[in-house]
């Protein structure tokens, strides 16, 4: 079977020996060393000053809305993991969806400020498949109008823009290292923020705002990680940019043998270096998406159709708010299997599949 993706695993001799060092330590989590090392190196790989590993790529988003004192509501976009408009919720705040730009598949930062309201405090947006949403200008309306900028940069490991790690825009980025990610720690995710007077905050907020014996700061949370998790993070790091370099044959083999002619795709940013994290296409229709997944699953072949359904269609989400082009696309996109060690004759395979669906 080809799944849509499949975890890279370092060697194991090398995770058992971080395994028996914490054995000999005998110290399992609560910032341990390992940790602390992991911090490190993610800090001098993205090049970026402030970062906190954390338990998931969920609960630092709930950490990010608590840090910067979000509340009411919260301008979003309905073409994400429901993981975003979840921690909105979970919150107490309200998310307010903002349909997307047709070509990037990110929030449309020209229809931000029609969605403003005085209750109105912050934007959450995600850089969908590590394309970065367009943070000159969600940077400038939020200055405009006083709004806390969070981004959800769960897809957008090792990706820069304008030379610069996309992990560093926004007052908080928020970023996941779950094991179907670019770059994993099993479960994990990573708060990265611009703010220095917010170094405590964050460190307090993943701990249960408790430090020391007796020192009770406020009402934090556990957002903490292991040393097991830190452990698997370092065996990985050094492999990211082997790990990127397999991933682009896989895209760029994907590229030469997709029919383009009867394809949609999003438009990547032409200022980045890119991930490689995702390979979606645009099908012209549910109909023939429909027909693609059963061609392939017939040969076990098993794309994702990611992100689907549009968020502000959820039952749950408040308002029920109308997002045509992203309920659109969010109809008529799939996920390509791309991961290290797919070989490309079987992504030859998954194109003429694809193709011969398209145009029999
Ligand atoms: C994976 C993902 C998350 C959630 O991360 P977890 O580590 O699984 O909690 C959030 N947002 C987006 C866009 C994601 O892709």
């Amino acid at each position: 079977m080809i799944n849509v993706t499949k975890t890279f695993l370092p060697d194991q001799e090398k995770y058992l020996q971080y395994v028996r060092e914490i054995w000999e330590r005998g110290y399992l989590t609560n910032n341990g060393p390992l940790l602390q090392q992991l911090e490190s190196e993610l800090k001098d790989y993205l090049k970026v000053d402030h970062l906190y590993f954390c338990g998931n790529g969920t609960i630092v988003l709930q950490i990010a809305i608590k840090a910067l004192e979000i509340t009411g509501e919260v301008i979003t976009t309905p073409f994400s993991y429901c993981a975003t408009s979840n921690a909105i919720l979970w919150e107490k705040c309200i998310p307010v969806f903002v349909d997307i730009d047709k070509d990037t598949f990110n929030i449309d930062p020209d229809l931000i400020e029609a969605s403003i309201t005085p209750a109105t405090t912050a934007i959450l947006a995600t850089h969908v498949y590590g394309n970065p949403c367009d943070v000159e200008k969600i940077e400038l309306i939020a200055k405009k109008h006083n709004l806390k900028v969070v981004y959800d940069a769960a897809h957008a490991f090792g990706v820069t823009y304008k030379k610069r790690s996309l992990l560093s825009y926004g007052d908080i980025s928020t970023c996941s290292f779950h094991a179907t990610k670019v770059f994993h720690t099993i479960e994990g995710g990573a708060l990265i923020s611009n703010h220095p007077e917010l170094d405590e905050k964050l460190s307090l907020l993943r701990a249960f705002g408790h430090q020391g014996d007796e020192s009770y700061h406020f009402a934090g949370i556990n957002g903490k990680n292991s040393e097991f998790h830190a452990a698997m993070g370092l065996c990985n790091l050094p492999h990211v940019p082997e790990i990127i370099a397999a991933r682009k044959e896989v895209f760029d083999t994907y590229d030469n043998q997709l029919n383009w002619d009867v394809l949609e795709r999003p438009v990547k940013n032409k200022d980045i270096e890119y991930n490689y994290a995702y390979y979606p296409v645009v099908f012209s229709s549910e109909k023939v998406l429909k027909d693609v997944l059963e061609a392939l699953r017939v040969q076990e072949i098993i794309p994702r159709r990611y992100f689907y359904p549009s968020l502000n269609t959820l039952p749950f989400m408040p308002g029920q708010i109308s997002c045509p082009v992203s309920e659109n696309i969010s109809e008529r996109v799939l996920c390509l299997p791309l991961y290290v060690g797919l070989p490309l004759t079987d992504v030859e395979r998954i194109s003429a599949i694809i193709n011969s669906v398209l145009a029999p």
